[in-house]
């Protein structure tokens, strides 16, 4: 389980999260909604450490990530202590974010063979079963700018598979893509939620939030305004900025 404890960070005074409490249960999908501008992104990317919150604590099973030590006693984690505590949070970015000079699978086993210290051997064959399992089996071989945006995004979701993490956060994964190319990622992560795993997806994709979600968070200001099921959420909000949202959105 992931636990997030008064997050807050500020940008030269601006504060852009205020206060952030929220608890991921394993195997749950949990979509961040919320107005361009409300700290989505940031939130995501102060969950694996990618941007030092200003306050707060995060755990991951119980374990801090990003500091060691609490209260006066708390100090930075060395660079390789994160390096290996991050391996159990895995980014999906919009804009997939692959290494140009690497082969898909290259792609894939990078992180494996290079951060944890898998078995080159091992982490190909792991690697090609995940691509099949995202329907890219024959691209193994490619290099990325012969995919097309949707491939792309596959081939990043399997990057963050590869690395057997205990959650993976997305940040708006088909908002880069050609309208034709959503469907197909959505579908690789809706399938991913049936298996279980625990993932965290900011999306203003309305319909796939409402079909995937366990829980719905909407942010506003820097702030979690609401936490609900999407039966609730969408047809009940409580406040009057997750109605105007709604309204706008759905
Ligand atoms: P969008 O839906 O447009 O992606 P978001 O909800 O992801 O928006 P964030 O990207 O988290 O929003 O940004 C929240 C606020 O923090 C914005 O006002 C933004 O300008 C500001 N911000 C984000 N990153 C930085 C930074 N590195 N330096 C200064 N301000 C920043
Ligand atoms: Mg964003």
């Amino acid at each position: 389980a992931i636990s997030v404890r008064g997050v807050c960070k500020d940008f030269d005074g601006f504060e852009v999260l205020r206060d952030i409490d929220l608890d991921l249960a394993p195997g749950t999908t949990t979509c961040i909604l919320g107005p361009s501008g409300s700290g989505k992104s940031t939130f995501l990317r102060c969950l694996n450490w990618l941007e030092e919150p200003s306050a707060g604590s995060i755990r991951i099973d119980g374990t801090l990530i990003g500091r060691s030590g609490e209260g006066k006693a708390a100090r930075p984690m060395a660079r390789r202590e994160l390096a290996r505590a991050r391996t159990s949070i895995a980014m999906v970015f919009q804009h997939f974010a692959l290494w140009p000079h690497l082969t898909v699978l290259g792609n894939v086993i990078e992180a494996p063979v290079h951060v944890v210290g898998r078995p080159r051997r091992q982490a190909e064959e792991e690697g090609r079963a995940i691509l099949a399992r995202v329907g890219l089996a024959e691209k193994a071989d490619a290099y990325p700018h012969t995919l097309s945006g949707g491939q792309k995004q596959r081939v990043a979701i399997s990057r963050a598979l590869a690395m057997k993490p205990k959650v993976i956060l997305f940040d708006e994964p088909t908002s880069a893509l050609d309208p034709e190319m959503v469907g197909e990622v959505l579908g690789v992560i809706r399938e991913l939620a049936k298996e279980g795993l625990t993932m965290v997806v900011v999306t203003h994709e309305m319909g796939f939030a409402r079909d995937v979600a366990d829980t719905i968070v909407f942010m506003d200001g820097g702030r979690i305004r609401e936490v609900a099921t999407p039966t609730a959420f969408f047809t009940n909000p409580q406040s009057d900025r997750a109605q105007r949202f709604i309204r706008r959105h759905g």
